[in-house]
């Protein structure tokens, strides 16, 4: 199925203003929102993540220019899903939509969507929640992305509490059941012909109520902790990668399943070589006499020196090709090239020696001898009769 063109799905032009974007996102957002659309929730979700989605790639500035480039097809790095495809774990503007509908406690409840690994506590407090999500960054070396490298990551996060197992009352003394709710974490308040409920503020909606607070997490079930987390980074990555790892985000509440970590890479430039996807470029120096003459050089490759056959006449700029002498595919498809340029340097400091020779080199050669020069000297010939 072909995709939908994200400027279509929000209704604006391709020169639309950042302003323009987000107040088409706003509008559409409400409109198509499932829980607005019960008669046809279904069509309305598939609508509703159309607009995220959109709104995801069209709000930022790089994600469009790339958009705008080459389409949907230049996002497929960009997104995690099967395929490449959007899914709610690349959906950075939950705070959006926070402003948009306010509280939304169960706005996401049917997509499975859990906000609690976002960060957002809008779900009610006596329910678990799982723990918020922590993203790190890693500087790499070229050479590292090539080889594949472990780093150990300073984490600072919030754990499980090991003294009261998370529970936040001191071991050995008992929570009681909150006095004012029974237990429930709801209070219910009849007012003529209906009945309120709201989370009881006695207990903060937890049912329970902790006589003697857990002295080392001061009651909350959790503990800051700096924890160095080893991550492996596998061959080939490039910058703007993201890893994640299961389970090493902060811990839930009340036994909850740990957010996850995401570390983002960023693979520093070197100073031979320039990356083009899995192709590295450099560019290698050689005299005018190799080039003449032809010549055996050496040039530089991830793992070493490789010599390289200059042939007879070959001139600067000239670009050769090195197979599989690359970085690795991260997703293990083979290796890229390695592209060489030659650039050849014209020598300076000539003794006098040298120079006289020189002269006379270019006395012998009359005009004919430089391939670009004679077809340079037809176009100028063509360019003015
Ligand atoms: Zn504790
Ligand atoms: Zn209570």
């Amino acid at each position: 199925m072909s995709k939908r063109d994200y400027y279509e799905v929000l209704g604006l032009q391709k020169n639309a203003s950042e302003d323009e974007i987000k107040r088409a996102y706003r509008r559409l957002a409400l409109k198509y929102h499932p829980d607005r659309n019960p008669q046809n929730s279904k069509e309305a979700e598939e609508k509703f993540k159309q607009i995220c989605e959109a709104y995801e790639v069209l709000s930022d500035a790089q994600k469009r220019k790339t958009y705008d480039q080459f389409g949907h097809e230049g996002l497929r790095g960009a997104f995690h899903g099967a395929g490449g495809g959007f899914d709610w774990s690349d959906f950075t503007h939950f705070s959006d939509l926070q402003d948009i509908f306010g509280d939304f406690s169960d706005l996401f409840s049917g997509f499975g969507v859990d906000l609690g690994s976002f960060g957002f506590g809008g779900r009610s407090k006596h329910r678990p929640r799982r723990g918020a999500s922590l993203r790190a960054e890693v500087e790499i070396t070229l050479d590292e992305a090539a080889e594949g490298v472990e780093k150990v990551i300073k984490l600072p996060r919030r754990e499980t509490c090991p003294v009261c197992k998370g529970e936040g009352a001191k071991p050995g003394t008992k929570k009681t059941t909150c006095p004012e709710c029974q237990g429930a974490g709801q209070v219910r308040t009849m007012g003529g012909f209906f009945t309120i409920s709201r989370t009881c503020a006695r207990c903060g909606g937890e049912g329970s109520i902790v006589q003697t607070p857990c002295s080392n997490c001061r009651g909350t079930g959790r503990v800051q902790k700096e924890r160095k987390i080893h991550v492996k980074i596998p061959a080939g990555v490039d910058t703007g990668l993201r890893l994640r790892i299961s389970g090493e985000g902060e811990a839930g509440t009340r036994a909850a399943a740990p957010g996850d970590l995401y570390v983002d890479i960023y693979v520093k430039p070197h100073e031979i070589f320039q990356r083009h996807g899995n192709d590295l470029l450099c560019e290698v120096p050689v005299s005018f006499a190799q080039v003449a003459l032809g010549a055996e050089i050496e040039v530089p490759t991830l793992n070493g020196k490789a010599k390289m056959r200059l042939p007879e006449g070959t001139q600067s700029g000239k670009i050769f090709r090195l197979r599989a002498k690359g970085m690795p595919d991260v997703h293990g498809y083979g290796r890229g090239d390695e592209l060489v340029k030659v650039v050849v340097e014209t020598p300076t400091g000539l003794n006098t020696k040298q120079k006289e020779l020189l002269k006379q080199f270019a006395q012998s050669c009359g005009e004919d001898v430089n391939p670009l020069t004679s077809s340079f000297v037809q176009k100028l010939k063509k360019l003015f009769k």
